[in-house]
């Protein structure tokens, strides 16, 4: 089998996956990331959540930290800051998904961190250049292990937050996310045919800030779980 694979002239890459509670694995293609999906962080980001249509960014699926892994510090930056996601798991593909028939698209549910270089998004705003690298670096987007939605059903609602060091920084609600799942999926599937494997992070509620070396991260959605690592 497979005589091309002798062909290659460097290391094939490794399937990304994201552990499934109960077991078995989600291997990741894409992570798509929505931009100022809570009304109180779109303010402090500057922007005016009433005029603003979903946006949409992207990681590579392998700056995923999975398994409560430490998160090196990253390059190139003195300002890393946390964002508290609602991460959604495609199961089933699909492109110009009536928002009606989102639902049936996920797999599952994750809670993500959507690692920001606040320095360098601001100096790419301030450019009016792409966000890539101050969103889309090594080791950017720490997730926990994913909660099939056949378990836990579709949140619309409950407590998002993110400790660090124990000390409460963001606490929010997905049902004030100005954008819900089921949009979020119709806008995205509007613009890119969705596969399984693709990852959404949803947006993050307000009280972003800055972490340091030896920082810890908890993030926890009711009723999805857990994010855990540690920033060294
Ligand atoms: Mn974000």
């Amino acid at each position: 089998m497979d005589d091309i694979m002798k062909d290659y002239v460097v290391a094939t890459p490794n399937v990304i996956t994201v552990p499934v509670l109960g077991g078995k694995y989600f291997p990741v293609r894409r992570v798509f990331c929505v931009g100022r999906n809570y009304a109180a962080h779109a303010r402090e980001m500057g922007g005016n959540p009433e005029r603003e249509p979903p946006f949409f960014f992207m990681k590579p699926a392998d700056t995923l930290v999975t398994r409560n892994a430490d998160t090196p510090y990253p390059l190139a930056t003195k300002n890393l800051h946390h964002e508290i996601e609602l991460v959604v798991a495609i199961g089933e593909g699909g492109s110009n998904i009536a928002s009606a028939n989102a639902l049936q698209h996920v797999f599952g549910y994750a809670v993500g961190i959507d690692l920001t270089r606040r320095d360098l998004q601001d100096a790419a705003k301030a450019a009016r250049r792409p966000w890539d690298m101050s969103k889309g670096f090594d080791a950017s987007a720490p997730i926990g292990n994913i909660m099939p939605a056949s378990k836990a059903g579709h949140p619309a609602t409950g407590r998002i937050a993110l400790s660090v060091n124990n000390a409460p920084r963001q606490v929010g609600d997905l049902g004030d996310q100005i954008w819900p799942v089921p949009d979020i999926i119709q806008a995205l599937s509007a613009l890119v045919a969705l596969a399984p494997g693709d990852l959404i992070f949803t947006g993050t509620p307000d009280g972003v800030g800055p972490l340091m070396r030896g920082d810890v991260l908890e993030g926890e959605i009711d009723g999805i779980g857990i994010v855990q690592t540690r920033i060294v």
